[in-house]
């Protein structure tokens, strides 16, 4: 029996529930290669078709293309291979499969009587029918119908790109030295969806804070991008493929505090070989020579590719004593921690499952913050400490991505709780952080950081926060990695422009 009807049914389901794309002129030529009754050339269609159709899937996917599958290749490798072995079970689906195993079966049963052909045909051809009608051109727009459609989102992104260059920042040197510390507490995996996940969305550690982002956009979803964001957030957004280019030099945040006054020093609780991380900190902060060896701090886990992960409150703590020990001149310290990473393994627990593990890790970490803010407010010196995860863990996984996939840069993964405390002000903390609800970007964090060294907040009456965030600069929401491309609508939704260029609706979060 011959299967094709239902694949051409089952994918026409698929793209009208939005899990996938639909390229309806190839699935239509290939329909009709399928169902012509040939006099010649059976071999051919037989040994081909199922290749052909299955290629026509992974096109119409959402997922990334062969040569970003080639080149993650190299990634994968460095992982172990109990990591390896998790990532395979959670793609294994029983609920999908057996699903499929009941459509083959009814289809089956039908067949006898309907003729499946014809009703697939009809689903192909519904969708440049359904576009043209112009009911739902907007919201399923593939690339065969839809280019006026794609041209407006495309429109719309240039605009974007064009808006973000003209933004420059320099941060104001006064002739004394900077008034406070600054701390940047970069994080790996950690969302405002995966806080949601463990119902920790309200946890302790973020009422300390004095302003909470609730839609700050860290535009990436891998660790090595990220950093490349923060590190130069003194200009406004790029694309993803300009991260990789030499840069305009004002546009390194790092560099540009040690211009303002800051000993600047950046600090990993991780060896940061993987994706050369270190060596990314290094050359885009200006840090080279000047990173804080973790060597000494106790090891809390292993991570994902065996190499050790330090505890986070220990390195911060013994860093802070040494700094103290090093005397007025003010410092600026890049943090980063992995110890959220999918994959990690804590040592004497029985589960294997990072997901299993996520909520004690992330526990552990905010008790740590929560423990080196208390350090630090003891102090009395004044810092200006910033919590900027990089990108959220995707523990929740969405339609089509396994938990812990980030090849989509999905809202649920790049929205991330940043945050800003101002520790030892003379006039005691406010009862509740201020939630900033705008969309927010690196440069609109660091024009606030400029605000706060141009006026300094710790001097009595000095402008109170509330009043810095009146120029609060927004960044309209975009997120991106390697050629995907989401975008973030005035009605709330997402579109996302694929690897082949395709812009298909991404629903709402
Ligand atoms: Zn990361």
């Amino acid at each position: 029996m011959n299967y094709l009807s239902l694949y051409f049914l089952v994918k026409t389901g698929l793209y009208y529930t939005d899990y996938i794309g639909f390229h309806w002129l190839a699935n239509l030529l290939l329909a009709l290669w399928a169902f012509w009754p040939l006099q010649r050339g059976l071999r051919l269609r037989r040994l081909l078709i199922w290749p052909l159709a299955l290629a026509l899937l992974w096109h119409d996917s959402l997922l990334p293309g062969p040569a970003r599958v080639w080149q993650q290749l190299s990634a994968i490798s460095g992982f172990s291979a109990d990591y390896l072995l998790e990532l395979l079970r959670r793609a294994f689906n029983p609920v999908a499969l057996l699903g499929l195993a009941a459509l083959v079966l009814v289809y089956h049963l039908l067949s006898r009587w309907l003729r499946f052909s014809t009703l697939a045909l009809a689903g192909i051809l519904s969708v440049p029918l359904l576009a043209s009608l112009g009911s739902s051109a907007a919201v399923h727009a593939p690339a065969d119908t839809a280019a006026g459609v794609a041209g407006g989102q495309e429109g719309e992104l240039q605009a974007f790109y064009s808006a973000e260059r003209q933004r420059k920042l320099v941060f104001p040197t006064t002739g004394a030295p900077p008034p406070f510390d600054l701390i940047v507490l970069h994080v790996c995996s950690l969302s405002w969806d995966d806080l949601d996940y463990v119902n920790q969305r309200n946890a302790p550690l973020l009422k300390r804070f004095d302003l909470v982002f609730s839609h700050f956009n860290s535009a990436a979803s891998y660790s090595g991008p990220a950093a490349l964001r923060v590190l130069r957030g003194n200009c406004g957004q790029t694309a993803h493929s300009k991260l990789y280019k030499a840069t305009d030099p004002n546009c390194y945040t790092f560099p540009a505090l040690a211009k303002a006054g800051f000993q600047t020093s950046g600090l990993l609780n991780h060896s940061g070989a993987y994706d050369d991380f270190a060596k990314t900190v290094e050359t885009e902060a200006g840090l080279s020579g000047r990173m804080e060896s973790n060597r000494a701090g106790k090891v809390q886990m292993q991570s994902f590719d065996g190499s050790p992960i330090y505890d986070d409150f220990g390195l911060l703590s013994t860093w802070w004593t040494q700094r103290q020990a090093r005397g007025p001149e003010p410092v600026a310290l890049y943090y980063n921690t992995i110890t959220l990473h999918d994959g990690n393994r804590l040592p004497g627990t029985a589960s294997r499952s990072s997901l299993d593990t996520y909520k004690p890790r992330l526990l552990k970490l905010l008790g740590d913050f929560d423990r080196f803010v208390t350090e630090l407010e003891a102090s009395g010196r004044p810092v200006v400490l910033v919590l900027i995860p990089e990108h959220g863990a995707s523990l929740r996984g969405d339609k089509v991505q396994i938990p812990g996939m980030r090849e989509i840069p999905d809202p649920k993964i790049t929205l991330v709780p940043a945050a800003i405390k101002l520790i030892g002000m003379k006039t005691g903390a406010a009862a509740a952080p201020v939630v900033v609800t705008q969309d927010m970007g690196y440069f609109g964090i660091n024009t606030l950081l400029a605000d706060l060294l141009r006026d300094n907040p710790f001097t009595p009456g000095g402008r109170p926060l509330a009043k810095r965030l009146e120029h609060l600069q927004s960044t309209p929401f975009v997120a991106e990695n390697d050629d995907v491309v989401m975008l973030g609508g005035k009605s709330g939704g997402y579109t996302m422009k694929s690897t082949d260029g395709t812009w298909l609706d991404f629903g709402k979060p």
